[in-house]
């Protein structure tokens, strides 16, 4: 059965499959990866250890920092392999943190023709449609991300058409950038069904149409990544598509990575994140301190496993965020690959802002459950803790909003009145900056 097709096909099917891709992987890991080589002789393991996708628990996780540290041990080394499994495709990059450098995450033509499998799937999930147009609605960024680039990577998956609406400008040496009036403009035109991007612009793109007037009649579906998404949020930007578009548009939320080069996509809301790839990635859940498993069904830390890399490979890769897994059957679509049924939080994400520990989600849920959809960025320097708000001042608000927040939190924020270009942004709006040290 083609690695492809395997989101509809039956429990077993996926299980089998997944088995020759982790042997394969093994073979390649404890031969040609440098860190897996190294962890395996720390720990006195030789690759009969591992028998079958049940022993990877031996291996230890590797974390962000690791990766950050030394990319180029996450490398296979590919000498001698077929071409299309040494040729670098292309590298996209993590965005690191705010002071580091981005790490580079590498991609083969091997690579490249798995990550197209897994955009198609992604759609495919999403009920994406022959006919459909998709308005690409992420910004060019100063270093290579997946997300603008492999949303045109997902059209050619598909024999889409997209049009690219270039919103922001990213770089002093940029000239082509669309303002939001353009980018409005560009959805009109194109009659797009779908808007893809990340919530915080696709909320501002609709409500600007709906101020100008434009004609978004088209749009069906809007697909969102990069930041949380609330339910209260979803609410109101479904209502506000389903005002301008058609009137069962819907919003698809996806945990995307940059590790994954695409995401785990909702098939209806609500449904779970479906892993569009089950032969690609291995997803685990895991006790925090002890990575011992957790069971399907409880939350715990995400890692994720590559079955089929020849570029970057990462196994037991600590993504950094808590859910929930499960094996169960889709109820809305009928898939048996995996899902995570709970929206991923931050997990090693506590910051300590004026002597207390805080964080930051319940940070971003207090404001956005008094803001609704104007946009918000909490900062938090060493001079102070302010909430930026975008729009007019607005006394009553200003008023609610440090309430609410200084009641979750037991800290008082400033509150301070900006335009959206004053966020502190890369391709996404971060809800909660922490500029210090
Ligand atoms: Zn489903």
């Amino acid at each position: 059965m083609p690695v492809s097709d395997l989101l509809y096909a039956p429990r077993e099917a996926i299980e089998a499959e997944r088995e020759r891709c982790f042997a394969e992987m093994m073979d390649l890991a404890a031969a040609r990866h440098p860190r897996t080589r190294a962890r395996m002789a720390a720990s006195g393991l030789a690759r009969a250890d591992f028998a079958s996708l049940a022993d990877l628990a031996r291996l230890p996780p590797t974390l962000k920092s690791e990766y950050m540290a030394d990319p180029d041990a996450f490398r296979l080394d590919a000498e001698g392999l077929p071409q299309e499994m040494r040729t670098v495709w292309d590298v996209m990059y993590t965005t690191g943190t705010s002071a580091g450098r981005p790490t580079p995450f590498v991609s083969t033509t091997y690579d490249f023709f798995r990550i197209l499998e897994t955009n198609r799937n992604m759609l495919r999930l999403r009920g994406v449609r022959p006919e459909d147009v998709i308005a690409n609605l992420f910004p060019l960024t100063a270093v290579p991300h997946g997300a603008f680039i492999r949303a045109l990577h997902a059209a050619a998956s598909m024999n889409l058409r997209v049009v690219a609406a270039l919103p922001g400008n990213p770089s002093p040496y940029f000239t082509l950038g669309t303002d939001i009036d353009g980018v409005v403009r560009i959805v009109a035109r194109s009659e797009a069904t779908i808007l893809w991007g990340v919530p915080s612009f696709v909320r501002r793109v609709v409500a600007r149409a709906a101020e100008m007037g434009a004609d978004f009649s088209a749009v069906r579906l809007a697909f969102v990544t990069g930041e949380g998404v609330t339910e209260a949020a979803r609410e109101e930007l479904t209502a506000a598509l389903r005002r301008l578009g058609r009137p069962d548009a819907w919003v698809s939320v996806s945990y995307g990575s940059t590790e994954m080069q695409g995401g785990m996509v909702e098939c209806a809301p609500g449904s779970g994140l479906h892993n569009p790839a089950p032969g690609q990635f291995y997803m685990e859940v895991v006790d925090p301190k002890t990575y011992a498993p957790v069971g399907d069904g409880n939350p715990g830390l995400l890692l994720l496993t590559h079955l089929r890399r020849r570029g970057t490979v990462l196994l037991r890769y600590a993504l950094g965020d808590v859910s929930v897994l499960s094996r169960e059957r889709c109820p809305h679509c009928g898939s048996w690959t995996d899902r995570l049924v709970a929206m991923p939080r931050r997990s090693d994400a506590l910051l300590k802002i004026k002597g207390t520990l805080v964080n930051p989600d319940v940070l971003a849920q207090a404001a956005e459950a008094v803001l609704g959809a104007r946009e918000f960025q909490f900062v938090v320097e060493e001079a102070g803790f302010t909430l930026k708000v975008a729009g007019e001042p607005d006394n009553d608000l200003t008023r609610t909003a440090v309430e609410a927040v200084k009641r979750a939190s037991g800290v008082t924020p400033a509150l301070l009145f900006v335009t959206p270009g004053d966020f502190i942004s890369s391709w996404k709006l971060k809800r909660v900056v922490d500029l210090r040290g």
